[in-house]
């Protein structure tokens, strides 16, 4: 038996004191506190103008001028962090924001899953092969490998270190395909708000207050987001643009705290709620929270994630359906358009490569020929623009 690599219950992140969900076991606490000072002394990844140009995006989203796509892999792996592979991803993300203006006649703000999205919460502690071994989860780049292999799976603090560095490399080339277009049209850079250690000592002082320098646009998890726990304290912390998932077990009156915490002064474009209730709920679920917030709560910018909350697995594989996620994404708009709010746009898992990781119900015999994700399976190219097309003919 293997120990876990995450903490199961609820523990104190030694810094905050605050209950920090999803944190992994790191095994030695004195090299987890080097590796802390040294991201601490390290530049900030982004700037606080960038994250400020990409607030200035999503208030025009926040008060219906423009349209949001956030997409890119649900875990970024080190070995992908090179020009060629980064310039794809921008690449495509670009492709569908072009899609979506075109289609909209709406500026459309991209936010690319990138540089950092390196972390990842797990519903199990355990994985289990095909073959039915069993394994602590893999919990992102900069916590273990992926490897089905027990010593691959020991969390390794310094591997935050390396997710800094590979971050660097993957904003460079980002800011690179920046270069001749308006602020309005670049990619932004986002990544779940998940690794205390990672997190807290890239949050810095700007000239407008504390930002947080590890991303641009950072979101909080389904899995992390307790109104008293670190997650929600860090996000408050800091003036970046930020995100909140929000799945089944959300209430309207979580929904109206989070908004009232994370946004006390108001401020068009400061919060997204990203919501992932699953077709089969999201009628019942989202009416009353989107009531609640309105009604009681700050501005939102409301994103569709039509990913997280139709997994379901097929002859072993753990995929999802494209026709539950178009019915998550129809019925996410009508909900919005029957209550006068804005849909503001889509968040995707979706990979430049051919893959074959979701499936249509129509394949009769649906082959994962190409499953490439060591998470969650991604649309590729042609779904993704699918995707995108199918919530324009909605709007
Ligand atoms: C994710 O976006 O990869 C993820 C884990 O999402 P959620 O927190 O909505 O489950
Ligand atoms: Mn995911």
């Amino acid at each position: 038996m293997h120990a876990p690599t995450m903490h199961t219950a609820t523990t104190y992140a030694s810094l905050s004191g605050l209950p920090a969900a999803q944190q992994p076991y790191w095994p030695d606490e004195a090299v987890l506190e080097e590796v802390e000072r040294e991201l601490a002394a390290l530049p900030a990844l982004t700037t606080e103008d960038e994250a400020v140009d990409l607030m200035r995006g999503m208030e025009l989203v926040a008060r219906r001028s423009a349209l949001l796509v956030q997409g890119g892999d649900c875990a970024e792996r080190f070995h992908e962090a090179v020009p060629e592979l980064v310039r794809q991803k921008v690449d495509t993300l670009q492709g569908l924001a072009a899609i979506m203006r075109a289609g909209s006649r709406s500026p459309t703000v991209a936010v690319s899953r990138i540089a950092g999205q390196y972390g990842k919460p797990r519903s199990s502690p355990f994985e289990t092969e095909d073959s039915g071994r069993r394994m602590p989860s893999y919990c992102g780049d900069a916590v273990n490998d992926p490897e089905f292999d027990p010593t691959a799976r020991i969390p390794d603090p310094r591997r935050l270190v390396t997710a800094y560095e590979c971050s660097t490399l993957v904003l460079s080339e980002l800011r690179r395909s920046w270069s001749g277009r308006p602020i309005l049209e670049r990619v932004y850079a986002s990544h779940e708000l998940l690794l205390m250690p990672y997190e807290r000592p890239l949050v810095r002082e700007g000239a407008r207050g504390a930002y947080s320098g590890s991303a641009h646009f950072g979101w909080i998890g389904e899995r992390t987001r307790r109104a008293d726990g670190a997650h929600i304290a860090l996000a408050r912390t800091v003036h970046n643009p930020v995100g909140v998932k929000l799945g089944p077990t959300v209430s309207p009156e979580d929904a109206v705290e989070l908004s009232r915490t994370l946004n006390p002064e108001g401020v068009p474009g400061r919060l997204t709620f990203i919501v992932r209730f699953g077709a089969k709920e999201v009628d019942r679920l989202l009416p009353p929270v989107v009531d609640a917030v309105a009604r009681e709560g700050a501005p939102v910018v409301w994103l569709c994630d039509p990913m997280h909350g139709n997994g379901v697995r097929v002859r072993g594989h753990k995929t999802r359906l494209i026709e539950p996620m178009r019915a998550e994404v129809a019925s996410f708009i009508r909900v919005l358009h029957a209550r006068g709010q804005w849909p503001g746009g889509l968040h995707l898992e979706l990979t430049p490569d051919p893959v074959t990781e979701c499936v249509s119900e129509r394949d009769e015999e649906p082959s994962f020929t190409d499953y490439r994700s060591t998470c969650d399976p991604r649309l590729n190219p042609e779904q993704s623009a699918d995707m995108v097309s199918h919530f324009l003919s909605l709007l």
